[in-house]
């Protein structure tokens, strides 16, 4: 019966990691998926990670129970106070309600759903450009997708008088994605100034804000630093949604580990946003896994693993910040034509390199190096022996 099934397209994004599986070339470099990688260009695990495991596998009194439909309770408040903070007034009023959910994406499809069914403005607005799954999530949740400005090609910053205009003049009410920081694809975050201006444009218009936390502690190093936009939001009193993910931050990918937080204007709404989450979530896949939160939630609760995890986070947002240099200086030193400095301006895992899909083409072909056609590249795959590689690429690129 499915003998006539048309082929379907390979994922943008992870179609890039299909093609460099498939290349024999001993100096290829994948650059498209968005997952750290050590000086040597192997997979980490963090030591708090593998420690957090341990001590679990020893503990006789661990069973493999179902979780209920909201996940770990003790996970879900501990991530709602590393995302808006301990002292946060949202949290302290329980007004929070929070859930499990499968890694970032599971959380953003969740608060999808949930806003098709009980919000009254089905309208989500995206920045462009934006991480190329948030389109089809919201879709396919049951909201209509619109977007609003956000990158100048010409600056390869910010378009923020544009990203202004579109949201002024988007329906009272609509819903508005933003990346909480360390934007992806483009790396280029608005300024603390640029997000006041952002939360008092959105509050006065009852825009309502749905956050996508993938980078926490990535972006800067801080886990504080990096949630500032958030709690500024939390800190009006106003309502949110808040998607957090756990892959890049403590290198739980595979585990898919991430909650969804609606901040709600009483903890009686609160109640009954949870009440309602759970029948978004149960026909979806009934309660989420159990090992990744429990993996999480030893380590948030502990004060000295906690600081361990802080410590190997900031390791990780440091090497990429060190090759972000590595590179820009490659690039100078060879006198590639045109002003790079986007390269250690952007923040986080990705630099929006400025290079068109030819010039991308060009070096998958020529020199065996893998990135997202928009010409993204995750600064976590490059280390101090490919760099000279991929300089010698873009200068080729550029140049040819
Ligand atoms: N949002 C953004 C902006 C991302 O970059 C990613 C990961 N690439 C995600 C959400 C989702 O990641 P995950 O589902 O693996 O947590």
């Amino acid at each position: 019966v499915f003998a006539g099934i048309a082929q379907a397209p390979e994922d943008p994004i992870l179609g890039v990691t299909v093609a460099f599986n498939k290349d024999p070339s001993p100096v290829k470099i994948n650059l498209g998926v968005g997952a750290y990688r050590t000086e040597e260009g192997k997979p980490l695990v963090l030591n708090v990670v593998r420690r957090a495991e341990q001590m679990l596998i020893n503990d006789p009194s661990r069973v493999k129970e179902y979780l209920p439909i909201t996940g770990l309770a003790e996970y879900n408040k501990l991530s709602a106070k590393l995302i808006f903070g301990a002292d946060s007034p949202a949290i302290q009023e329980n007004r929070v309600a929070t859930v499990q959910c499968l890694s970032g994406t599971g959380s953003l499809r969740v608060g999808g759903e949930f806003l098709a069914k009980h919000y009254h403005e089905r309208t989500i607005y995206i920045p462009v450009p934006t991480w190329g799954n948030h389109p089809k999530v919201f879709t396919l949740a049951g909201l209509t997708v619109r977007s609003y400005r956000y990158y100048d090609p010409a600056t390869r910053g910010l378009d923020f008088n544009g990203l202004l205009e579109d949201l002024s003049s988007a329906p009272l009410g609509s819903i508005v994605l933003l990346h909480a920081c360390a934007h992806n694809p483009t790396g280029v975050d608005p300024t603390i100034d640029q997000w006041e201006q952002i939360r008092q444009l959105m509050r006065s218009k009852s825009l309502l804000p749905f956050f996508d936390s993938a980078y926490q502690g990535f972006a800067s190093g801080s886990l504080d630093k990096d949630a500032q936009p958030v709690r500024m939001f939390v800190a009006d009193g106003g309502e949110l949604l808040m998607a957090q993910s756990y892959a890049k931050n403590m290198g739980m990918y595979g585990e898919r580990v991430g909650a969804l937080s609606i901040v709600c204007g009483s903890a009686d709404v609160a109640v009954r946003v949870e009440s309602q989450l759970k029948l978004v979530i149960r026909p979806m896949y009934s309660s989420p896994p159990l090992h990744g939160p429990s993996v999480v939630a030893t380590i948030l609760k502990d004060s000295e693993m906690f600081n361990e995890w802080t410590v190997e986070l900031k390791a990780m947002a440091d090497r990429i910040i060190s090759m972000r240099q590595q590179l820009f200086d490659a690039l100078k030193s060879r006198g590639t034509p045109g002003d790079w400095s986007h390269i250690i301006k952007q923040i986080g895992m990705f630099t929006f390199t400025g290079l068109n899909s030819e010039q991308v083409a060009f070096m998958r072909q020529e020199y065996h190096i893998y990135m997202t056609s928009d010409g993204r590249i995750s600064m976590a795959g490059l280390n101090m022996r490919n760099v000279p590689h991929l300089a010698d690429a873009i200068h080729a690129a550029v140049t040819q």
